[in-house]
C-alpha cells in the first residue's frame, strides 16, 4: 500500500511521493491568534494533526511548521477595541492557543512563526515581486500583487478569470471569488495601524503585510521553495491559498506546493458555527462544562477529514463511552494473568492483521473514521477471543498490547486519556494507605471499615477494582 492523499489542487486522489526521500514538509495555516480558538478550528488542526502523526508513524522524517497570525486586520480591529498593542492582544492568545493543543494531544510542530517576527523578508519577497513585474505600488501607498501577470490565477479554486477586470483592486484580506481583482501584498499604515503598533518602515512608506503574503514568506523561508503539503481548513482555498500559489511561483519560478489539502468545517448541533447564532464553542468551555478533552478529541477525529461532521453533545457522551471501552480494554490486558503452558490464541495474528488493515485506512487519505473501525473491531475481536479463551501466553498478550499502542500512537486517544488523569504523587500515595488498610479490614472480615475505605474514595473520583492479583485502582 501506498499513501494516497486527495490534492484540491488536482481534485483527486494522488499517490503521496515528498520531494526529497524520506523527508515530508509540511505547512499548516494556523490561528489568527486574537481570541480562543473554537472546536471548529480544533477539527482542522486536529487533522493536521493525524496527518503529522501518521507520517511520522509511516516512518518519514516530518518537517512540520505552523504560523500564528499576530498582524492583520482582524487582529488591529480587536486590538483597536481594546485599547492595547497587537502584541498585547496576541501574546496570550498564542499561549493559550498552545495550551489547548497540548490539552488535545496535538504533537508539536517544528515552528510556529509568527507574521511579524518576518516583517524584513515580507518586505523583500515584495520588493521581488515589484522588481519581477508581477506587483505594483499604486497611489494609495499600497502594493498591489498583479494577477494578470500571473497566468495560472484561479486555478486552486477553478475560476475564470478571463472575464477579470484587469487592474481592479481589494484591499481587505476576506473577499469572495467574484471578487477576485488585485490584492494588496502591502498596505499603507492607517493611524490606527500605528496607534496599535502594527507599522513598519518600508520603501513605499510605512505599512504592513496583507495576511495572504505572510504564509508565502513563512513557509518559504521555514521549508524551501516547494513544500510537500500545504494544509488548511476549507475556507482557505480562496482567496487565501490561491493568492499564495500567485505569489510564491510569481517570485520563485517553482511550484509551491506539490499536494494541496483541505479539511472540512465542523457543523455545531446542525449548524454551522457562527457568533451570532450563539453555538460557537471554544475547547475551554468544553473543559469547564467537565468534557474529557479524550473525548472530545475522539469526536473530532471520528469523521474522515473532507467529510462532514456534526458536533452534539449527544455525540460528545457517545465519545465518552467509546473511549471508556478503550480504556477498559487496556487495562484487561495489562491485567491479563499469562500463563505458558496455554496454546497460542491467534491473538498475534488478529493483532497484526488488525495494524495492515489500520494502516490501509490511514493511506486512504487518512480516513480516521475507518481507521477507528479498525480498532474497535480489534477491540472486539481480542475481548471476544479472551473470553473464549482466558488463558494466554504472553505473545500473545503482549502482540494485542503491542498493536493497541502502535495504532495509539496515530489516534493519540490513550495517549490523552492518561495525560488527563495524571494524579499527583501525594494523592496517590494517599490512595495506596486507603488501599492497604481496605485489606487489612477485609482480610479480618471487618466489612464495615472496608466498605466505609472504598465509599470514602469514590466520593473522591477513585475507582477500585479488586482482581486476583490485589486491588487495582483509577480515577473515574
Ligand atoms: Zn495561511
Amino acid at each position: 500500500m501506498t499513501l494516497k492523499v486527495h490534492n484540491t489542487a488536482t481534485r483527486s486522489l494522488q499517490a503521496f511521493e515528498p520531494l526529497e526521500a524520506g523527508i515530508v514538509r509540511v505547512y499548516g495555516c494556523g490561528p489568527t491568534i486574537y481570541n480562543h480558538a473554537h472546536i471548529g478550528n480544533f477539527r482542522t488542526f486536529l487533522f493536521f494533526d493525524l496527518v503529522h502523526r501518521y507520517l511520522d508513524w509511516s516512518g518519514y522524517e516530518v518537517r512540520f511548521v505552523m504560523n500564528l497570525t499576530d498582524v492583520d486586520d482582524k487582529v488591529i480591529e480587536s486590538a483597536v477595541e481594546s485599547g492595547i498593542t497587537i502584541t498585547e492582544k496576541t501574546t496570550p492568545f498564542g499561549e493559550a492557543f498552545l495550551a489547548d493543543s497540548s490539552t488535545l494531544g496535538i504533537r508539536p510542530a517544528e515552528s510556529y512563526p509568527r507574521a511579524t517576527d518576518y516583517i524584513g523578508a515580507m518586505v523583500d519577497f515584495v520588493q521581488r515581486l515589484v522588481d519581477g513585474g508581477h506587483a505594483y505600488p499604486a497611489d494609495d501607498g499600497a502594493v498591489y500583487f498583479s494577477i494578470a501577470s500571473f497566468a495560472e490565477y484561479g486555478r486552486l479554486k477553478g475560476i475564470d478569470t478571463s472575464t477579470l477586470k484587469v487592474g481592479a483592486r481589494v484591499s481587505h484580506d476576506q473577499y469572495d471569488k467574484e471578487d477576485a481583482r488585485d490584492f494588496a501584498l502591502w498596505k499603507a499604515a492607517t493611524a490606527e495601524d500605528e496607534q496599535v503598533e502594527a507599522a513598519w518602515d518600508s520603501p513605499w512608506g510605512r505599512g504592513r503585510p496583507g495576511w495572504h503574503l505572510e504564509c508565502s514568506v513563512m513557509s518559504i523561508a521555514e521549508l524551501g521553495e516547494t513544500l510537500d503539503m500545504h494544509l488548511g481548513g476549507e475556507d482557505l482555498v480562496f482567496p487565501h491559498h490561491e493568492n499564495e500559489i500567485a505569489q510564491s511561483e510569481a517570485a520563485t519560478g517553482r511550484p509551491f506546493v506539490r499536494h494541496w489539502m483541505h479539511g472540512r468545517h465542523l457543523f455545531v448541533e446542525g449548524k454551522k458555527m457562527a457568533k451570532s447564532l450563539g453555538n460557537f464553542i471554544t475547547l475551554r468551555e468544553l473543559l469547564d462544562e467537565g468534557h474529557d478533552p479524550a473525548a472530545i478529541r475522539h469526536l473530532l477525529i471520528s469523521s474522515h477529514y473532507r467529510g462532514d461532521l456534526n458536533f452534539t453533545r449527544q455525540g460528545l457522551e457517545a465519545s465518552g463511552s467509546a473511549l471508556q471501552r478503550l480504556l477498559d480494554f487496556e487495562s484487561r490486558l495489562k491485567g491479563l494473568a499469562v500463563d505458558a503452558g496455554a496454546d497460542p490464541s491467534g491473538l498475534a495474528t488478529i493483532a497484526s492483521e488488525a495494524v495492515e488493515s489500520f494502516r490501509g485506512a490511514m493511506d486512504n487519505d487518512f480516513n480516521s473514521a475507518d481507521a477507528l473501525a479498525v480498532v474497535f473491531g480489534f477491540v472486539s475481536s481480542v475481548n471476544a477471543a479472551l473470553d473464549a479463551h482466558p488463558a494466554v501466553i504472553a505473545a500473545d498478550r503482549d502482540a494485542a498490547l503491542a498493536a493497541l499502542h502502535s495504532m495509539d500512537e496515530v489516534l493519540g486517544l490513550l495517549e490523552v486519556a492518561s495525560a488527563s488523569r495524571v494524579v499527583d504523587d501525594d494523592l496517590a500515595a494517599y490512595v495506596e494507605q486507603k488501599i492497604q488498610e481496605r485489606s487489612e479490614a477485609r482480610a479480618n472480615r471487618d466489612f464495615a471499615t472496608s466498605d466505609a475505605i472504598r465509599d470514602e474514595l469514590t466520593g473522591k473520583g477513585i475507582v477500585l477494582e479488586d482482581g486476583p492479583d490485589g486491588t487495582r485502582w483509577k480515577v473515574g
